[in-house]
């Protein structure tokens, strides 16, 4: 593979063992005793959350197929090399996030702070620069970063990618950003595209140093975190959040103004398509985004209300990387990409009180009384399964008033009670939850008694099972 064959040695960059933040010291004490506690910045997403989140996921899902993307899984853990080569030295995720750690065959490996690295590596190892041009590849999963927890931040997070390799054009572009935006229009969520330009490594690099002697200037008014970045990384100067640094920002160069003509062309032909297809965007000359491997394109998703917190709560972002899968030891091949951020759209869709499609919800509840209608009842149970309704059920309760309280709960339209008696004459009870109607049924009939009920309601789809009604 040449992944392998042309891989330089890995590079032995150091890596800082990662900044305690505050309330994480206490952590070893904590878990010491007592019952077990979830790490800061982790969380359990609950059975109540999981509508919000399948939505989501399907809508990610069915765009992607519908822009015949391929879907790819990728491995959590890599190796680190794979992410220090690529993300950058001066950046955050390198210097203070990334979870890195000695496996037992004494290899350091990384669990992974975002995906495009691997899909490139994907992408080399597995030879698909043979395979007919752009790859188009998605993917969804967990991401790690040992970052500050705060609201819409956490150590383990979910992002869905979309990444094309293989094409220079800037249709790609256009493209990607078009799908990011129809993402959201499913999920019922405006947002805003901020988008911009850096340009190849080379006019970045007589950018940067016009940049630096400017901040130069003006270093005893800048801020620590700033001072460390104009020696670093001075590209991140440009979406620093510290006030001093905004205000200097004003009369600061701009990225645009020192673009080389190719890349300038790349540029408008991108915003000549979005114009196309009539889809707004704001030009953000401060929006550099924060890994190394970008070029040319970047842009952002940001909530068309929230304007002013800016790349803080971006939902999602992205851009071209045409060095990447050469930086990591594949032919050139140019890319673009983009990754949005699940946790964050799931909150988005919550604050705006943006309900999930409620199809997965049992619309029959099962009581029973006793061990031999328990028995009956679980033959039964697969028999609605087959037919695609959704019965729900306590069988760890004994009495009737107990499991009738569940079903309430589930607000279910039907009941089905089965007693002993029922089990002796073959029947079972099917009661209607709103009027409070009962019927006896022959036991062999239920499920296409049930069926027709059902299909009386237009609004009842039956497909799929969730054990638990989203609230
Ligand atoms: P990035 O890979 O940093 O460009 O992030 C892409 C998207 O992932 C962001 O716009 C966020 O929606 C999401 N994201 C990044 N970091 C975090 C985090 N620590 N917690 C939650 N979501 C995140």
């Amino acid at each position: 593979m040449p992944f392998r064959k042309n891989t330089p040695k890995p590079v032995q960059t150091p890596v800082k063992k990662p900044e305690t933040e505050e309330g994480d010291e206490d952590e070893s004490k904590k878990s010491s005793k007592g019952a077990p506690e979830l790490l800061r910045g982790f969380r359990d997403i609950m059975p109540e959350e999981q509508g919000r989140w399948n939505f989501v996921r399907d809508a990610m899902r069915s765009l992607a197929e519908s822009y015949t993307f391929d879907r790819i899984d990728l491995p959590i853990l890599e190796r680190s090399d794979l992410f220090l080569r690529t993300l950058g030295k001066g950046t955050d995720v390198v210097e203070k996030e990334m979870y890195v750690f000695t496996d037992p065959s004494n290899r350091s490996v990384a669990l992974r702070p975002e995906a495009t690295a691997s899909a490139a590596r994907a992408y080399i190892e597995h030879g698909m620069i043979e395979r007919p041009q752009p790859v188009k590849l998605w993917y969804e999963g967990p991401m790690f970063r040992h970052d500050r927890p705060q609201a819409g931040r956490f150590r383990q997070f979910y992002q869905v990618g979309f990444e094309v390799f293989g094409s220079s054009e800037p249709i790609i572009d256009a493209q990607l950003i078009l799908i990011g935006k129809k993402i959201f229009e499913t999920l019922g969520l405006d947002v805003s595209v901020q988008i911009n330009s850096i340009g190849t490594p080379e006019c970045r690099q007589a950018y940067l140093a016009e940049l630096v002697s400017y901040f130069r200037q003006f270093r005893s008014r800048l801020p620590e975190d700033d001072k460390r970045r104009l020696q670093k990384n001075p590209l991140r100067l440009l979406d620093s959040k510290e006030p001093e640094t905004i205000e200097l920002l004003k009369d600061a160069p701009q990225i645009l103004d020192w673009l080389d003509e190719k890349s300038k062309e790349h540029f408008m032909k991108v915003l000549e398509f979005l114009d196309e297809v009539e889809m707004p965007y704001v030009l953000n000359s401060h929006l550099v985004r924060g890994l190394d491997y970008y070029t040319h394109t970047v842009f952002e998703f940001t909530l068309a209300d929230d304007e002013g917190e800016k790349a803080q709560n971006a939902l999602g972002g992205g851009g071209r990387y045409d060095g990447l899968v050469e930086l990591i030891g594949g032919r050139p091949t140019p890319a673009c990409g983009f990754a949005l951020g699940i946790d964050r759209i799931v909150r988005a869709l919550s604050d705006k009180n943006i309900d999930p499609p409620q199809y997965k919800k049992a619309h029959v509840f099962f009581a029973q009384l006793g061990d031999a209608a328990r028995r009956v009842g679980l033959k039964l149970f697969e028999e609605f399964r087959k037919s695609g309704i959704i019965v729900s059920e306590a069988v760890g309760k004994n009495a009737l008033k107990a499991q009738l309280e569940v079903a309430n709960k589930l607000g279910v339209q039907f009941t089905l009670i089965l007693g002993q008696k029922e089990v002796l004459d073959g029947t079972i009870i099917i009661r209607d939850m709103e009027s409070g109607a009962q019927e006896t049924i022959d036991v062999k009939k239920i499920v296409s008694v049930v069926e027709r009920k059902l299909q009386k309601d237009p609004g009842v789809k039956t497909e799929g099972y969730s054990p638990v009604a989203d609230s």
